[in-house]
This record gives structure tokens, C-alpha cells and sequence, in this order.
């Protein structure tokens, strides 16, 4: 059987010397890869989160790189990206023989203050969780409400009064799911406390008596 001859269009070498697909050969194959137009990511000057998937997360170079190499298609197995180096590399090929293939992909990220941050500068509010009671508990709850609802919310005010603590909490769901992951029940008033952004802004208070 006779192997016709083929040089590579691009690098010049033969089909002698190493694998074709059609008229080129594997390393100068024409791959098609689709890059987005514009690829940004929001980072809080404030706190260093960054927003990925429309939620707000610790910052972490590995993951946003892993967004970033999620976005790209095409002729590639596989994918990987580098902030620092705003490049894309693509393994292409097949499962023999893969070539890196390296390419400038611009990333920007963005500069921004996150609502959590903004709010908590201003003095937002729209829990407040009163502990009352026993001293000991008031101590040891307050603690441990802080703790918890600095992971998901933020603390605004603390005060401390003769009859106890009033800790004043920027988002009230975190305080309702934190009650109930505790089985803590309290009694819970609501009142209209103006309107932000058209919305109706409603401040909870939530009393809880130690014994
Ligand atoms: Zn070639
Ligand atoms: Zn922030």
C-alpha cells in the first residue's frame, strides 16, 4: 500500500516525520475556539470578596481562574487560565498527542463596594436581637451570635444596656435562621422603618429572655 506524501501547509514538515489530521499537520491543525467578548469579575475594595455566580465569596484566585476557563469553547480537551498572566491555555490534540496552545485572554477586575459592605458603613440595619435575662447566657449567646452572623450577615451596633445587650443585625433572615438552627424561639416584632429603593424597609426585633 502507498502513503501518499503530504506536507504540512504551515510548518512544512511531512507525514513521514509525524501524524497528520487532513492537510495539516496535529500541531498545526486549525483548532476554532470561541472566547467571550468581555470576560469581568466585581471585587469589594472593602471586604476582598468577589462575586462569582451572582454570589459574593471569598476571594480565591483558583476558583475565579476555574470560572474564567469554564466560559471558553471549542476544539480544546481542556482548559486552564492565569490572572496573573491574563493567558488561556488550551490543550488541543487528541488523547495521543496534546499541545498546549497559549493565548491572551484579557480578564479586568473590577473595583467595586459590595451592599453588604455599603450597608454596614451606613449604618444599616434591619434586625435587632435583644438578650435579656440571665447575665451568664446574655454573655455567652452574645458571643456566639456574633460569631455565626459575621460569617453571613454583618454587625452594625452593639449596645450594651442595664437590662441586657441589643445587637443590631443587617439582614434579618440570617437572624431567623439562626434561631431556628439553634431551636431558640423569640418574640418577634416588626415595624415599618421607612422605605429604601421604593422597597418598604421593615426593622424585626427579636427579644429573647434567658432563665
Ligand atoms: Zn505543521
Ligand atoms: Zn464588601
Amino acid at each position: 500500500m502507498q502513503v501518499m506524501k503530504l506536507l504540512c501547509p504551515s510548518c512544512g514538515v511531512s507525514n513521514e516525520e509525524v501524524r497528520f489530521s487532513g492537510p495539516f499537520c496535529v500541531k498545526c491543525k486549525p483548532v476554532h475556539i470561541d472566547l467571550p467578548k468581555k470576560v469581568e469579575y466585581q471585587r469589594c475594595s472593602r471586604c476582598g470578596r468577589v462575586r462569582l455566580k451572582g454570589n459574593w465569596i471569598e476571594w480565591n484566585e483558583a476558583k475565579v481562574e476555574g470560572d474564567v476557563a469554564a466560559k471558553f469553547k471549542g476544539e480544546f480537551l481542556r482548559a486552564t487560565y492565569s490572572l496573573p498572566d491574563q493567558e488561556a491555555t488550551f490543550f488541543v490534540g487528541d488523547k495521543r498527542e496534546m499541545y498546549p496552545l497559549k493565548m491572551q485572554v484579557p480578564v479586568a477586575i473590577l473595583k467595586v463596594i459590595c451592599q453588604q459592605c455599603s450597608r454596614q458603613s451606613s449604618g444599616y440595619f434591619e434586625a435587632i436581637i435583644q438578650l435579656r435575662g440571665k447575665p451568664s447566657s446574655i454573655k455567652r449567646f452574645t458571643r456566639l451570635f456574633k460569631k455565626i452572623l459575621a460569617k453571613k450577615t454583618f454587625l452594625s451596633k452593639e449596645e450594651e444596656k442595664k437590662e441586657g445587650v441589643d445587637l443590631y443585625v443587617g439582614n434579618s433572615r440570617e437572624v431567623v435562621a439562626l434561631l431556628s438552627e439553634l431551636g431558640m424561639r423569640a418574640q418577634i416584632s416588626r415595624k415599618l422603618a421607612g422605605q429604601r429603593q421604593g422597597k418598604r424597609l421593615y426593622r424585626t426585633t427579636f427579644l429573647l429572655r434567658f432563665q
